[in-house]
């Protein structure tokens, strides 16, 4: 394995009303170089969270990061300075978000919008040069016709096409990490089909390591190489997606799994579901996180925080059940 990311011990605090909040308490994994990790978990269970703060881009002041390292090739993003961080962010690491329409500008032409990191990062291109490299840009995300479209405005476009552009704009300055959260969610099924492809084909033809975030294990099962699994702020299973599907550990894992939409029988989706309710960041559980919920709870899940624990290669999970030295 070849890290390029590695993300350890990571914890971010909330100041909230009602007092401080760990929506990620001590997340770790790594993204190995040239393939693709899922981050895989319900919504609020900290994986947007966990992307922003390798980005650093947490809402200020509300959100902070209290510990950990995030390593990218050897340098620790969180020891840098704001405008070394500026540089990292397009041209080393990049991300699409969820809403393209709130990500863009609506004022600004494709043509500003695309342009925009490059004449950041490389005020040395003329204006012919730009308006090559962003047709160049727009059409290998499959926009058609991109010349005539530089200067339409991003209303004009449908919600896949907008989320084309905001994947143009992170190819950019060509970064080696990508980090696209739950990038088709709000496009319909064909189209998410379609964006899902054109970040694989990106992936392979530009070598990038990408971290895909989503709700969805049939996105994880087509699209990733190693998946996280996360649930209310902690890790729960790390794995490669192989071995997550043939030999899942974790009850939360398995519950997740199991209320997956299955191909083979259509009419009985979500038959088996998780019971119970994801606990509100205020009112975690001590313990275990999964505890009010789980069909396995024991009595040291209350008393104890479960650590990770090698059940395999490449395999671990956070959870009482494989302690076998100390149940
Ligand atoms: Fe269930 Fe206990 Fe394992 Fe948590 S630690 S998942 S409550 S068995
Ligand atoms: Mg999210």
């Amino acid at each position: 394995d070849d890290p390029i990311l590695s993300v350890r011990g990571l914890t971010v605090a909330f100041d909230t009303e009602a007092g401080v909040v760990r929506a990620v308490d001590k997340v770790g994994f790594e993204l190995n170089r040239g393939r693709t990790l899922g981050i895989v978990g319900e919504s609020g269970c900290g994986k947007s969270v966990t992307a922003l703060s390798v980005m650093r881009l947490l809402p200020r002041p509300m959100a902070r990061i209290e510990e950990g390292e995030v390593v990218l090739d050897g340098t620790d993003l969180l020891g840098l300075s704001a405008d070394a961080m500026q540089t990292v962010r397009g041209a080393s690491v990049a991300m699409v978000f969820q809403e393209p329409m709130a990500a863009l500008n609506p004022v600004h032409t494709l043509f500003k919008q695309v342009s925009e990191p490059l004449r950041i990062h490389r005020p040395e291109m003329g204006k012919k040069e730009l308006q090559a490299e962003v047709v160049r840009l727009l059409s290998a995300v499959g926009i058609p016709d991109a010349e005539s479209r530089l200067s339409a405005y991003p209303h004009q476009l449908s919600g896949g096409m907008r989320q084309r552009v905001m994947i143009a704009m992170a190819l950019a300055l060509s970064p080696s990490i990508l980090i696209a959260d739950e990038p088709t969610t709000a496009l319909d099924v064909t189209v998410q089909a379609q964006i899902l492809d054109l970040i694989r084909d990106i992936r392979t033809s530009m070598g990038m390591s990408v971290i895909f975030i989503t709700h969805d294990l049939g996105v994880i099962a087509e699209q990733c190489d190693d998946v996280v699994v996360m649930y209310a702020g902690k890790v729960v299973e790390r794995a490669t997606v192989k071995i997550l599907f043939s030999d899942p550990r974790h009850p939360y894992t398995k519950g997740l799994l199991a209320s997956m939409p299955r191909l083979d029988s259509p009419r009985k989706t979500r038959l088996e579901t998780i019971t119970g309710q994801v606990p509100g960041l205020m009112e975690l559980p001590s313990g275990c996180r999964f505890r009010n919920r789980c069909p396995h709870v024991m009595e040291r899940c209350a008393a104890e925080v479960p650590s990770d624990l090698v059940v395999g290669q490449g395999h671990e999970v956070a959870c009482h059940l494989y302690d076998h030295q100390g149940a």
